[in-house]
């Protein structure tokens, strides 16, 4: 196992900030994560980097997850259960099934990162989770070496939660994750973005690569690249309240975007708030607000952890005296 000592961490998250790992190894099978997790020192598990801020160096060993493998684990005539590797790049396995027409994940095409992190918040996008169609998963308990199998229900998955970003925090390493995916997909184009994609190239039958194209060309043209502009996807989840306070809101600001969920809840799109606040697209010092979505907070260059907090902290007091809703963050702070 090679230990690096004092790693600078830049190019390991797509903020690019520049903190350091006192160490950091890279694993890609069980037995190196065994002997990697053989430490007093504080641990933190990395994948892909992609929504993590961090806001000082990180005193501890990083494990950065490079273990890999597909396999098919069964299949009928109507689904195939296919389980990937933590390591695997999420992207090239969502492609990996499109391209066999397997239909569940289509929709969460070009979201950066690992399979391994993908469980810790539910990712999510145009209308479909990965709780839709995760079957299990394996995680290694980091105290006892342990390994657990976790049932999607065992998850807890909510709106980009699940119980490894609540209760189970720092105490798993998610190993696998092992997806139902149908031979008769049925299409969710619901988002009005990805039926207008369909609709201006005449695809009225669409099928799982189509649908995974037309996420790729909007995402592509929407979102910042994060190698030419730093930056973690959104930084705040959208806030859900309830109806009787989002009417209250409506009274005042009739333009309100809104979308009904279960429980007479509201989810008010977080973008939309801070670009109420003026915050779409301003700068301060080497950080700021994405032009084309305001949720997106950017590294302008030589940004700090610190200098991003201290932004989104703005943003979040700003949100709170305007709308008196609170912003929840989604990127995870070190
Ligand atoms: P990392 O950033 O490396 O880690 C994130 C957290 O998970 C850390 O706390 C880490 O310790 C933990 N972790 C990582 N791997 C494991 C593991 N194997 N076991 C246990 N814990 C682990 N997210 C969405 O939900 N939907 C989107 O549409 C979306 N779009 C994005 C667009 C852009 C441009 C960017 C930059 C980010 C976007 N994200 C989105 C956020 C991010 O891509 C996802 O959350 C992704 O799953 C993070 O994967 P990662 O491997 O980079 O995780
Ligand atoms: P958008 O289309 O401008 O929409 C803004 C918000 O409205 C989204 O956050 C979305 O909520 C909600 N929304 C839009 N249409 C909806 C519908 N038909 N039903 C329910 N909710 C609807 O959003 P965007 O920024 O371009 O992102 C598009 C998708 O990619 C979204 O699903 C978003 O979550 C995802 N994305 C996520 C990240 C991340 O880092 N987490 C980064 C980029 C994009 P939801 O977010 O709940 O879907």
């Amino acid at each position: 196992m090679k230990i690096i000592d004092n790693k600078s961490l830049k190019e390991h998250n797509t903020f690019g900030i520049d903190a350091s790992a006192k160490e950091f190894v890279t694993v890609k099978n069980i037995d190196e994560l065994k002997e990697a997790l053989q430490t007093d020192l504080e641990i933190l598990i990395l994948g892909g980097g992609s929504n993590v801020l961090f806001t000082k160096d990180f005193p501890g060993r990083v494990i950065k997850n490079e273990i890999k493998g597909i396999s098919t684990v069964r299949e009928n005539d109507n689904n195939v259960l296919i389980k990937a590797m933590g390591g695997e790049v999420w992207h090239e396995f969502v492609l990996y099934t499109v391209n066999q027409n397997l239909g569940g994940i289509e929709n969460l095409s070009l979201i950066p990162g690992t399979v391994g992190a993908a469980p810790m918040q539910n990712i999510g996008a145009y209308g479909t989770e990965i709780k839709d169609t995760l079957e299990s998963l394996e995680a290694l308990e980091i105290e006892t070496g342990a390994i657990k199998k976790f049932t999607a229900n065992e998850c807890n998955f909510g709106y980009r939660s699940s119980i490894f970003k609540n209760e189970l925090k720092n105490k798993f390493f998610i190993i696998s994750a092992t997806f139902n995916l149908s031979k008769s997909p049925i299409i969710n184009a619901s988002y009005g973005k990805v039926a207008d994609s369909l609709h201006e190239k005449a695809i009225s039958n669409p099928t799982v690569k189509d649908v995974s194209d037309a996420i790729i060309n909007i995402r592509s043209s929407k979102l910042p690249d994060w190698r030419k502009i730093g930056n973690a996807g959104s930084f705040f989840k959208n806030p859900v309240i309830n109806k009787k306070y989002f009417l209250k809101i409506k009274q005042k600001y009739p333009d309100v975007p809104s979308f009904e969920i279960p429980e007479n809840q509201i989810k008010i799109p977080a973008g939309w708030l801070i670009e109420k606040c003026g915050f779409r697209g301003k700068t301060k010092g080497n950080t700021g607000t994405y032009e084309k979505q305001a949720l997106i907070i950017i590294n302008k260059g030589n940004a700090t952890g610190l200098e991003i907090l201290n932004f989104s902290k703005e943003i979040q007091r700003c949100v709170k005296n305007k709308f008196g809703i609170k912003l929840d963050t989604e990127v995870n702070f070190y």
